[in-house]
C-alpha cells in the first residue's frame, strides 16, 4: 500500500505517518528528513540545500526527483511507502507519475490533512518552546514563509490530485487519534 500525505507545516503529518507505518509496516519517505540527513552529514547536496531550507523555501525539483528516484527503488519500499512532504510542486507531481509508471508502482490514496493557518502558528510556537532540538525552520517568521510557499507551490499539487479524483481531505483540527481513525476509514 503506497500513500501520499499532504498537510501544511505543523499539520501533524509526521505524527500520522509514523502511526500508519507502525500499523501497516510501511516505510516513510520524507524528503525533509532526507535533506536534513544530507545537511547533518555536510555532503555537497546538504551544503547547497541548507540555506534554502533555513529560509523555508523549496529545494530544486531536480535534486528532489533524483533523491526520490533512488529511494523508491530500495527493497524496503516493497511492502509500501508513505510519501511525506513530496510532491511539493506540480513539476514533482508530474515527474512522480512518470516514475511510478516506469516502475509499475501504484499509489492507493492521496490524503490531505487540512488545518487552519492560526492553529498552525500556535502549534509551531509550542513546538519551538518545548523542544530542545529546535529545527532551524521552526519559528514563526520562517513558518509564515513555509505556509506561503505551501499555498503557492503545493496547493496546486493538491488540486492536481483532486482533479484526478484521488484526493481525500481530512479535518486535521481534531485529536491525533480521531485524525488517525479517519485516515483508517479512507484506507
Ligand atoms: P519538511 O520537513 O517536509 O517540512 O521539509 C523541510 C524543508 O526541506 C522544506 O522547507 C524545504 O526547504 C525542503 N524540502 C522538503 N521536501 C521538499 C520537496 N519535496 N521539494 C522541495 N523542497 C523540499
Amino acid at each position: 500500500m503506497n500513500l501520499i500525505l499532504f498537510g501544511p507545516p505543523g499539520a501533524g503529518k509526521g505524527t500520522q505517518a509514523k502511526m500508519l507505518i507502525d500499523k501497516f509496516d510501511l516505510v516513510q519517505i520524507s524528503t525533509g528528513d532526507m535533506l536534513r540527513d544530507e545537511v547533518n552529514s555536510q555532503s555537497e547536496l546538504g551544503k547547497s540545500a541548507k540555506s534554502i531550507m533555513d529560509r523555508g523555501d523549496l529545494v530544486s525539483d531536480d535534486i528532489i526527483m533524483a533523491m526520490i528516484e533512488k529511494r523508491i527503488q530500495m527493497t524496503d519500499c516493497n511492502n509500501g511507502f508513505i510519501l511525506d512532504g513530496f510532491p511539493r510542486t506540480l513539476k514533482q507531481a508530474v515527474e512522480l507519475d512518470q516514475l511510478l509508471d516506469n516502475f509499475k508502482i501504484n499509489i492507493k490514496n492521496v490524503i490531505e490533512i487540512v488545518v487552519d493557518e492560526n492553529l498552525l502558528l500556535e502549534r509551531i510556537n509550542k513546538r519551538s518552546t518545548e523542544n530542545k532540538n529546535i529545527r532551524n525552520d521552526d519559528n514563526s517568521v520562517i513558518l509564515k514563509n513555509r505556509i506561503k510557499v505551501y499555498k503557492k507551490d503545493t496547493m496546486p499539487v493538491i488540486e492536481y490530485y483532486r482533479n484526478l479524483n484521488k484526493l481525500n481531505a481530512i479535518d486535521g483540527m481534531q485529536s491525533i487519534e480521531k485524525v488517525f481513525q479517519e485516515i483508517l476509514k479512507i484506507l
